[in-house]
């Protein structure tokens, strides 16, 4: 399965590959804030239709996942990091996607806020 992914205003396009399972809603004060419904990959599941440099990235905290946003619109379709095993790990905005049924996923909390 493969899933289109953009941001609002089209200058951000990507494909994932794989199976939508369960999504990650986490409550810290960054992801609360955007609204993101997480689905993790391997990186390599991300395949970057505009330019990487076309995207601009917020980092905060740590600074080790690199949030990329779109420098028009504002959406934030993904972001880049590494796993506790130290893979590279994409984190798809499912939001983003299109043909997802936001309804139908299963939600699982996370307690970022208190990490
Ligand atoms: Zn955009």
């Amino acid at each position: 399965m493969s899933y289109q992914g953009s941001c609002h205003c089209g200058r951000t396009r990507y494909e994932v590959q794989g199976e939508v399972g369960t999504v990650i809603e986490c409550n810290c004060s960054h992801c609360s804030r955007k609204g993101y419904l997480l689905w993790f990959v391997p990186r390599q599941a991300l395949q970057l239709k505009t330019p990487d440099s076309e995207l601009s990235t917020y980092l905060f905290n740590k600074h080790v996942i690199e949030h990329r946003f779109c420098p028009t619109c504002g959406c934030a379709p993904f972001g880049l990091g590494t796993d506790p095993q130290g893979n590279a790990t994409a984190a798809i905005n499912v939001r983003c996607l299109e043909g997802i049924d936001l309804a139908k996923l299963k939600r699982v909390a996370y307690d970022g806020r208190s990490k």
